[in-house]
């Protein structure tokens, strides 16, 4: 195709352009064809089409501040050549019409906390939409449902449903972003009771490849609605979540800390308390077994909260308090407070590696699996800054019914597939110089437990999406007549193809 000089464009349009002018007016009339621009005459480009303070450029104090607020150290050292900040559906539609009849390259970013670099931010061949400045929400149908725009974090959807007494299957650490959190699932402290963040979205409000904004819900766009549910960055950019709201005031939550030594027992607790879900579904126990540098050994954090103010419901945490502590934060509050502490735990801004695995809930996998990690890892952790993490939580059977009750998602998973654990591991370093050995390693050790799960028959082939590594065949995961109807999705809603601009985020054209 036939490169455009930006001169020649820019001659073209007229004098008295203001911002708001359509990109049809950006490109010679009568033109059909695709205009490629590079990277920075893309960027003067959306300048045109939008109130220019919107397009955010390296050195000001605006576009440090975004390209800060990543979580993976290695994405803030992503620099593109301009950063945009749409505060609507239809700037956001400005921009796709643009980028794609263009040929710009883009990312999308929300709350800038996916772990993989590329995977929401991108360098010198493009430019980056973020959603920040879209921070939209309000309570319809008699406060039901709850429309979010993907520039919130959680911490400000729960901030605003407190007063209400509400909350929504949203995630468990406060500065998660709206929007990459419900197009991998989302795991909430809801889910074990009402499937995937995504499972209870009513409507999607989604700007498609051709610009048009449109609904995806049950009734309209049903092909669509499903297939968003676990659909990345496949089909558009959602420019509000409706999601179910569901009643909650006080609630019993925090965290306990255990010494190393306790690993195995807590590991066998966790597969009765997975067990015990299908009676009582609003707790989550999960166990992280993580580096402790100040202790210079490993210490087990367990995240704990259940949805009313009840400490040690029974039968759910029967057994709990028999096992010693190191360290108590469980407490009667609310959800804020409980996902501010989670927050803490993971503050981010560090290299880091994420993989993900699912397998039968099992008590000597992990253990293994941690010990491995603990081998494998000892050469990196003397290093300021370097540590790990095998953190664990059940996906039961009923979290699974629940998403099928709720019209069914891509990811294949089926109750006969029985109680599930997921599996995070997540490495964290600072020196750029430990990038190849570290991801190397990471490589290893993925391998090494994805085989060892497979050797004793408790591997599950869902790959969840949220926690994986980029390398890692998420949505091949999903099943192969899943995958095909997802294509057959995008087919229909993006022909062309034009979307290919939309770097980052996993992709069904690689599969
Ligand atoms: C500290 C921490 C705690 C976490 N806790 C949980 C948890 O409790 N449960 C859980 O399930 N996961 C959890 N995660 C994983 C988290 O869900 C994913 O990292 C998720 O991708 C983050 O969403 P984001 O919007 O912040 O990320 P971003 O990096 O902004 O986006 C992630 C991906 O989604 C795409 N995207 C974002 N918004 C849109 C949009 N509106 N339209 C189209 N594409 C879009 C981006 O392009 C990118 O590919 C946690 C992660 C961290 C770092």
């Amino acid at each position: 195709m036939m490169r455009t000089s930006f001169a020649i464009l820019a001659a073209i349009i007229p004098l008295t352009f203001t911002f708001g002018a359509s990109v049809e007016n950006l490109l010679p009339r009568n033109t059909t064809q695709k205009q490629d621009l590079t990277p920075a005459q893309c960027c003067d480009g959306l300048k045109r089409i939008l109130d220019p303070s919107k397009v955010l450029l390296p050195g000001s104090p605006e576009y440090a501040a975004q390209e800060a607020s990543y979580y993976s150290g290695e994405q803030v050292l992503q620099f593109p050549v301009c950063r945009v900040a749409p505060t609507s559906p239809e700037d956001v539609s400005s921009i796709i019409k643009f980028a794609t009849t263009s040929n710009c390259n883009f990312a999308v970013r929300s709350g800038g906390h996916m772990n993989w670099v590329g995977s929401s931010n991108i360098g010198p061949e493009g430019f980056t939409i973020d959603l920040e400045d879209m921070k939209q929400i309000e309570l319809l149908d008699d406060s039901k449902t709850v429309a979010i725009s993907p520039g919130l974090t959680w911490a400000d959807v729960y901030t605003f449903l407190r007063p209400h007494n509400l909350h929504t299957a949203g995630g468990r650490s406060s500065h998660v972003g709206v929007g990459g959190f419900l197009l991998g699932g989302g795991i909430s402290f809801l889910s074990l009771e009402h499937g995937f963040g995504s499972d209870n979205i009513i409507n999607y409000q989604i700007v498609l490849a051709d610009g048009s904004i449109v609904n995806a819900n049950e009734a309209e766009r049903s092909d669509l609605y499903w297939a968003l549910k676990g659909g990345s960055t496949n089909y558009g950019i959602v420019t509000r979540f409706d999601m179910a709201t569901f009643p909650l005031d006080q609630m019993w939550g925090g965290s306990l800390y255990y010494n190393i030594s306790l690993g195995p027992t807590l590991l066998d607790y966790l597969v009765g308390f997975t067990e015990r879900l299908a009676v009582d579904a609003n707790g989550l126990f999960a166990l992280s077994i993580a580096w402790n540098a100040a202790n210079n050994d490993y210490l087990i954090w367990s995240p704990n909260a259940y949805l009313a103010p009840t400490p040690f419901p029974s039968p759910l945490y029967d057994g709990l308090e028999e096992i010693p502590t190191v360290r108590d934060t469980m407490r009667i509050t609310n959800l804020v407070s409980v996902t501010d502490e989670i927050n803490m735990s993971s503050p981010g801004g560090s290299r880091t590696q994420w993989f993900a695995l699912v397998f039968k809930a099992d008590a000597t996998l992990p253990w293994d699996i941690y010990q491995k990690g603990a081998d494998i890892m000892a050469p990196f952790l003397g290093k300021e800054g370097t540590s790990w993490a095998l953190t664990l939580q059940p996906i039961n059977v009923g979290m699974i019914a629940a998403a099928a009750n709720r019209g069914g998602n891509p990811f294949g998973l089926t109750e006969k597939d029985g109680d599930l654990f997921l599996l995070l591991i997540s490495i964290f370093w600072t020196d750029p110089e430990d990038d190849g050995k570290i991801k190397a390693t990471t490589q290893d050790f993925l391998r090494w437990s994805t085989d060892t799960a497979k050797q004793r028959n408790l591997l599950n082939r869902f790959i969840y999406l949220n926690y994986a590594l980029d390398t890692q065949p998420v949505l091949a995961s999903f099943g192969d007549e899943n995958v095909r109807r997802m294509k057959a999705v995008q087919k229909k809603y993006d022909p062309k193809g034009l979307l290919k601009v939309w770097k980052g985020g996993y992709k069904l054209d690689e599969v």
